[in-house]
């Protein structure tokens, strides 16, 4: 069939993938122990959804304008002024259907042919696709598990060519959890004003902090280059609502201006009944937020300490996110499992786990497990991946361990 030729460029996202592979054996009754899906376990507090209860029954079910109702823009001008010190004006916001279409706009608006954006990898896939359906090309700079996958200043500003065009900063990052720190954001902050280069932050998972670190993303980036920065990002984690769809982008109100005509002929507001569901996230107790980042961290802790216990697995204990981003090449062999696509396709059949391969995410050896699910569940994920191994070992197709 003839399809157009950005689908050429790019791939279904293998996080999606994994996600549909374990749900074609769960509805064949196989007991699953999901630690591929990059979402929370936890139910959308209670306020949020009788928020959403109350819109329905008020019949707020009508379009809304495409950028997002004022309330909610405020709502997220407030929380952001709240949390990082930063004036916003409700202009400056547009609400998109998660942080992934806050990038897609971002992409969309500012990138096309001839034009170099960089990031760094092991990247979350989405973010390359995007540049290529932009029609521009990914830089890639890689970071490395050696230093706990730190995104480097200078490594970043030495990919810099006259085709830049923009840089794309993930912290804390999917799939690793690295947060880049404020110095480094500096340097590419002022690197990127010097040279009139955008820089669009995806701050997804900016309330998955575990430790004290300073990470005001927004401030620096609005201190130093507020004309050329677009934050990306959602209720989606902090939130437990990546069903809902409600995200937002910030930025130069001519840059939102032009996601908004993006947006206006593509998917025009996000659902109405989530955005009032997205107010009372924003505005109301944020207490569920620290409830489910006190757990997230001790599931980290948890799980950290019980892979790690078999050398085998070589893993940092990240910062952010809900992610452990394992380094495995000790179970891959050419006379065995070739690459963690094979590894994960065996742990999904053979004892029923999902993870995710590190070749999507461009980390050959990696995978990546996703410890927002319960401790008990994660604990029996663990031992089933273990009762692999050993299989695994007694069948000779493993290389020695280190
Ligand atoms: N950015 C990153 C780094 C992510 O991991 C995700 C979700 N997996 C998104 C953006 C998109 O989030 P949302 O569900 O809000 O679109």
């Amino acid at each position: 069939m003839n399809f157009a030729s950005r689908m050429s460029r790019v791939t279904v996202s293998p996080t999606l993938r994994v996600a549909a592979d374990a749900e074609r054996l769960r509805r064949q009754g196989v007991d699953v122990v999901d630690l591929g899906a990059g979402e929370p376990d936890f139910g959308t507090p209670e306020h949020v959804k009788d928020a959403a209860h109350a819109a329905l029954n008020a019949n707020f079910t009508k379009y809304t304008p495409s950028a997002g109702v004022l309330e909610l823009r405020d709502a997220v001008c407030q929380r952001y002024q709240a949390d990082y010190g930063v004036q916003i004006k409700p202009e400056e916001v547009i609400i998109t259907a998660g942080a992934k279409q806050a990038l897609y706009n971002a992409a969309m608006t500012l990138f096309g042919a001839g034009d170099e954006v960089i990031t760094h990898a092991p990247y979350w896939p989405t973010i390359v696709d995007q540049i290529k359906l932009a029609d521009a090309t990914p830089v890639i700079v890689h970071t490395h598990m050696e230093d706990g996958f730190a995104i480097k200043a200078d490594a970043i500003i030495d990919a810099i060519t006259p085709k830049t065009k923009a840089i794309i900063i993930n912290s804390p990052c999917n799939p690793t959890g690295a947060l880049i720190t404020e110095a480094d954001m500096i340097a590419i902050a002022d690197a990127a004003a010097a040279r009139g280069l955008w820089v669009i932050a995806d701050t997804t998972y900016e309330k998955l902090i575990y430790d004290v670190a300073s990470h005001n993303v927004i401030g620096i980036l609005f201190e130093r280059m507020r004309d050329r920065t677009i934050i990306c990002s959602a209720a989606s984690k902090a939130y437990a609502m990546t069903g809902w769809r409600c995200g937002w982008a910030i930025g130069p109100k001519e840059a939102i201006a032009q996601a908004n005509v993006l947006q206006g002929h593509s998917t025009s507001n996000i659902n109405s009944i989530t955005q009032k569901a997205g107010i009372a996230a924003l505005s109301g107790p944020q207490e569920s937020v620290t409830m489910m980042l006190n757990e997230y961290r001790k599931r980290r802790d948890a799980v950290h300490g019980w892979l790690t216990a078999d050398p085998r697995f070589v893993c940092v204990k990240p910062g952010g996110a809900f992610y452990l981003f394992p380094y495995v090449a000790d179970l891959l062999s050419p006379n065995g499992l070739k690459n963690t696509g094979e590894l994960a396709e065996a742990l999904l059949k053979d004892v029923a786990v999902a993870v995710t391969p590190g070749e999507g995410f461009d980390a050959p050896g990696y995978f990546r497990l996703s410890y927002a699910t319960s401790i008990e569940r994660l604990k029996e994920g663990v031992d089933r991946i273990q009762a692999f191994v050993q299989k695994l070992e007694s069948s000779g197709k493993l290389t020695a361990a280190r």
